[in-house]
């Protein structure tokens, strides 16, 4: 598995060199949009995966190899198929990582955000984008179906304590589901929340990718718009991440080791792939290869065809 990937196109934070610190797939939640599929391995006890100084010098060769195509990176950001904090030496690599002169982000679900160690690891980053879906406990459940020991009321607790001391830019994240939660009572009292929390930028987003429920999706424009003038009228920061965010991914150079990389985090949409493919040469046998040889999947979703690295187990 790779552990540096990208950099890919982040609608957040410009050009983004991802690390996967965490095995796919270990998370604390098996949420029902997760483009990851389902969780395989549950868990809530933070441990060692990879050593700091391995992401470090995955970290860097990938930065060098990018730059010197003369590729533009903006923030080195922990995005992995999993929750970040699940990784017990979070803060060591950040610190690792420092060095490297670049903005670090953490893109994290904040389950387990209830922890003091957890709450500090996150507080070395620059930026923290926490994930909050809903504030009630039974669409809690059922959208990020959590790890039977952990608590919403724990949870929202640690989020409002990681604000009051974070001195980075802390974002939230909130997927809007049809049907789950849409609605007006649960998005003001989501957006109440967020905005009592002090979250700067509150981040509305539906899934663009398969999903690890079928049936799950965002809801139409008029139900978007309803739940931004909601948060936007509450007096917090709102943004949407409705757009698609582009083919802009970077060539290092190895055309399979590019597509294998993103794919195991991304599923690229074949105006994407093919994007990547040109910069290559156009050639788009290496495709079918990897379709043929079960490396890569082709899925339709919402009317596009997408491509998503094959599960190869939890520890690959
Ligand atoms: S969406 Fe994120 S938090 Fe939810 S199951 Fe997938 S990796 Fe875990």
């Amino acid at each position: 598995m790779e552990i540096a990937f990208g950099p890919v196109p982040s609608r957040r934070l410009g050009r983004s060199l991802g690390i996967n610190n965490i095995p796919p797939k270990h998370c604390s939640y098996s949420c029902v949009y997760c483009q990851a599929g389902p969780t395989d391995a549950q868990e809530i006890a933070p441990r060692a995966f990879y050593p700091p100084e391995t992401i470090f010098r995955e970290v860097s060769q990938r930065l060098e190899a990018v730059r010197a195509r003369g590729e533009k990176v903006d923030y080195l950001t922990f995005v992995p198929d999993g929750e970040p904090a699940l990784d017990v030496r979070l803060a060591a690599a950040i610190d690792a990582l420092r060095p490297l002169g670049l903005p670090i982000a953490v893109i994290s679900n904040a389950s387990l955000i209830w922890r003091a160690e957890v709450r500090d690891a996150l507080g070395r980053a620059d930026w923290v984008s926490v994930k909050v879906d809903s504030v009630s406990e039974t669409t809690w459940r059922r959208i990020n179906r959590p790890h039977p020991d952990l608590k919403l009321p724990g949870i929202l607790d640690g989020i409002r304590s990681f604000a009051r001391s974070f001195a980075g830019t802390l974002a939230s994240e909130t997927m809007l589901l049809a049907g789950i939660n849409d609605s007006p009572a649960e998005l003001t009292n989501l957006g109440r929340f967020l905005r009592d929390a002090g979250i700067a930028r509150a981040y509305l987003a539906i899934p663009h990718r398969p999903p690890a429920v079928a049936g799950v999706h965002g809801p139409d424009e008029a139900a978007i718009t309803c739940a931004h003038q909601i948060f936007h009228d509450l007096g917090l920061e709102v943004e949407l991440l409705t757009a698609y965010e582009g083919d802009a991914f970077a060539f290092s150079g190895d055309l399979r080791r590019d597509i294998l990389a993103i794919t195991a985090v991304h599923p690229l949409r074949e105006s994407a792939l093919r994007a990547l493919a040109d910069k290559a040469g156009g050639d788009m046998t290496l495709i079918q290869v990897l379709l043929a040889d079960g490396d890569l999947k082709a899925v339709d979703y919402a009317g596009e065809t997408f491509y998503v690295r094959r599960p190869t187990g939890p520890d690959a």
